[in-house]
């Protein structure tokens, strides 16, 4: 019989209890005793599901209080020497990732091309050393329950040492860590464990190539000293980047990701590499939301089990990335709710899956899943007409020089004009106020009439701080993507549909369901009351196609370009009503740009050309004297320079704080030609820049671009600061461009 296996399960809850249980304990609620002992419950009640859904062999240590790579660098006393002096407990733990009065947090990083945090660990002087034995005591927890499918999960340590900062010497810092893991393999063969997922993920990025003899010594070293641990070397995200050398390692299994290596993977099986090996296929998406097309995966499998020993299936990656079940999402249309699939859902088409093999005939629940797939592509909202990309400009009319001369010319805009990222700060008022109106506990009127007031508000405000341009503060969007998600159609939004991006922070990304298309007004009554308010220009504040598809759960059974297109043409739309309505400069955020680089060089190109691409189909057709922004908060840009430039926004504006320069690095190597605001001072922070600090990040790139293109305005929106501190920065930063600008001006 196949067996299924899980990698990690989604460590929220079904209604967010674990946001919630430690979000009370943060705020000091219950303490910390309460706190384990309802953890307990919640990690035991999602063992017993998976259990009672016929996982085979349930993921142990997943499980977290905050992040697992956070766990692994508590576990080995990897701890920033900041907080060397402070006391080892569950305090510090969270301290790590929180900060507290005393130390900054631990810097966060995206997980792979996901929208999930890790904790950086921080290398320094330390040795590591093992401080608890975790693992142990969750296996031990998860033997009395499940016996021994019980699945201890740990993430290997050269991916764990590639994701580190401050390591001057990987291997060094490897084989430092090879006899802890030996200790933990140990105690957890000793305490009865079979199988032992050990993550590399390291192995499908290029940077997996620096690696190979590390993983062939590692490995050699595990199998000679514990030999009894049958380790698991599992991979996700991509295909394994040399598949030839890293099947000949000595473990007992590999797991490999069947969705996003699919290609390259089948490849390396049919070469023969894995014929007598134990192979945990990845076979239907850990990633996505969507039920499995299960005849495909049927085919799959049995292709799979041609090439291989065994087969034991599971999901693609970790279920950490998708909510937990679609049951309570009734709001929905029956035909979308059906061909859905979450953590629960996707489980139990595994175990569909695996109790079919053998079977002649299908079984009538698998059947019921074969239909609700075809239901659900066969449904009328998948496919709507719609524009025809033939007829859409992509490009200006005018090149940059010319239509930037007219723009500025008519907007009369100062030398280093001033401006903000769009959204000001979303006040404890302004929540309280949402959440009355979602509660229907005041009026549509009365909602929409504070809104206005707050728009009216930070007029007068960013008047008088003499700011050029203004915005009108975004009061009306919880967020970024779902305002957009909720306004268009083809997008569907979901009562539960929360994954954990952070610690205990979570989103619930609407899903594209069906073709995009414009239907209504998205920004205009906002944008149009703030611009009736001031003769100064109002910029328009609207979000990209690529950052509405990052951020969003994508359909699949289009093709990205084709989905990046769509969303293209509908904020065309919503451009064209803006411009229509007299506002002379609309921002068009990319913020997610860079994160949704693919992890392979050799997908990269495609990616940034198809983005590239729908920019220009969204922004192309306004007229000449229309000015376009854009806005992108990532640091790394060296390596994306030429698209971005490609992206023909005459202005950009750019997080730069957190890079130390690297930025201005990268401008300098590759001239920049269009309009450019560096970030001048970092919004991330309630500190207020000194005038000293915003001049010199005004001067600075000034050395190297000109003082015709460069705008001068805060790293990212304001959204999350308070609002004092905004006023001060703000009124720092347009005194530092009233200095600078004296200079030219002589
Ligand atoms: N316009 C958005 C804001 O100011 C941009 C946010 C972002 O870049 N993440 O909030
Ligand atoms: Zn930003």
């Amino acid at each position: 019989m196949v067996k299924v296996s899980n990698l990690g399960y989604p460590r929220l809850g079904e209604n967010r209890e674990w946001k919630k249980l430690i979000e009370s304990y943060w705020n000091g609620d219950i303490n910390q005793d309460d706190l384990l002992v309802q953890i307990k419950a919640l990690r035991v009640a999602f063992l017993t599901k998976q259990a009672e859904l016929g996982v085979d062999l349930i993921p142990v240590g997943d499980f977290s209080l905050y992040d697992h790579i956070l766990d692994l660098s508590f576990q080995f006393n990897i701890i920033p020497e900041r907080f060397a002096k402070e006391n080892f407990d569950l305090d510090l733990y969270f301290a790590l990732a929180r900060g507290n009065k005393d130390n900054v947090a631990s810097a966060m990083k995206k997980w792979f091309n996901t929208n999930y945090h890790y904790l950086l660990p921080e290398w320094s002087e330390q040795k590591p050393t093992l401080t608890n034995n975790r693992l142990l005591e969750l296996y031990l927890e998860a033997r009395d329950l499940v016996g021994d499918k019980a699945k201890p999960v740990i993430t290997g340590p050269i991916t764990y040492v590639a994701l580190s900062s401050g390591v001057e010497d990987y291997t060094a810092a490897i084989l430092s860590l090879l006899p802890l893991y030996k200790q933990i393999f140990q105690e957890l063969v000793a305490a009865g464990a079979t199988y032992i997922q050990v993550d590399e993920p390291i192995f499908v990025t290029d940077e997996g190539h620096n690696f190979l003899n590390a993983a062939k010594n590692v490995y050699a070293y595990f199998a000679k000293e514990v030999p009894e641990a049958k380790l698991i070397f599992q991979t996700y995200f991509e295909a394994l980047v040399d598949a030839e050398t890293l099947s000949s390692l000595p473990v007992a299994a590999f797991g490999l990701d069947f969705v996003h290596g699919l290609e390259e993977n089948v490849a390396a099986l049919e070469a023969g590499y894995f014929k007598d090996k134990v192979i945990f296929a990845g076979l239907i998406n850990g990633r996505n939301v969507w039920g499995t097309d299960l005849a495909q995966a049927q085919t799959l499998l049995g292709k799979i089990q041609d090439q291989v020993k065994e087969v034991i299936i599971q999901p693609s990656c970790s279920l950490l990335h998708v909510p937990v079940t679609t049951k309570n999402e009734t709001g929905l249309d029956p035909v979308l709710k059906d061909g859905l699939a979450f953590a629960d859902e996707k489980l139990q088409e595994l175990r569909l899956l695996a109790d079919q093999v053998g079977q002649a005939e299908h079984s009538p629940a698998f059947a019921q899943k074969l239909l609700a797939y075809e239901a659900l592509q066969a449904a009328d909202f998948r496919h709507v007409a719609l524009e025809d990309l033939e007829t859409v400009a992509k490009e200006r009319q005018l090149p940059f020089k010319e239509r930037y001369a007219l723009q500025q010319e008519k907007l009369n805009l100062p030398i280093l004009p001033t401006t903000t990222i769009g959204s000001f700060p979303q006040s404890a008022e302004v929540r309280r106020t949402r959440l009355a109106w979602k509660r229907q506990q005041i009026s549509d009127q009365d909602y929409e009439d504070f809104i206005k007031s707050e728009i009216a508000r930070w007029i007068k405000i960013q008047e008088d701080l003499d700011i050029d341009v203004l915005v009108h503060g975004e009061f009306e969007r919880v967020d970024m993507v779902e305002f957009f998600g909720q306004k268009l159609a083809g997008f569907a939004t979901t009562a539960g549909g929360w994954v954990q991006s952070y610690g205990s922070r979570a989103v619930k990304p609407p899903i594209i369901y069906g073709d995009v298309q414009h239907i209504q007004p998205l920004t205009v009554k906002e944008t149009v009351y703030a611009q009736s308010l001031t003769k100064r220009p109002v910029k328009g504040m609207l979000t990209g196609p690529i950052t509405i598809t990052n951020w969003s759960f994508e359909r699949t059974d289009i093709s990205r370009q084709e989905l990046f297109n769509q969303i293209a043409l509908a904020i065309k739309d919503e451009i064209k009503l803006l411009e229509d309505a007299g506002i002379p400069i609309i921002q068009v955020d990319e913020a997610a740009l860079r994160e949704g680089l693919p992890l392979r060089k050799t997908k990269q190109k495609a990616y940034l050309d198809d983005s590239v691409a729908a920019f220009r189909l969204a922004t192309s057709s306004v007229k000449d004297s229309t000015q376009i922004h854009t806005h992108m908060c990532y640091s790394n840009f060296a390596e994306i320079i030429d698209s971005i430039r490609d992206l023909d926004a005459d202005v950009i504006s750019i997080e730069t704080s957190r890079s130390h320069g690297d930025i201005i690095e990268a401008f300098e190597t590759a001239t920049y030609p269009l309009g450019i605001g560096l970030g001048v001072y970092d919004i991330h922070s309630p500190r207020v820049p000194t005038l000293e600090e915003v001049v010199a990040n005004i001067e600075r790139p000034l050395q190297q671009l000109s003082v015709q293109q460069f705008w001068v305005n805060p790293d990212c929106g304001l959204k999350t600061r308070r609002e004092p501190e905004t006023i001060a920065a703000l009124k720092v930063l347009v005194a530092a461009t009233k200095q600078v600008r004296q200079k030219f001006n002589n």
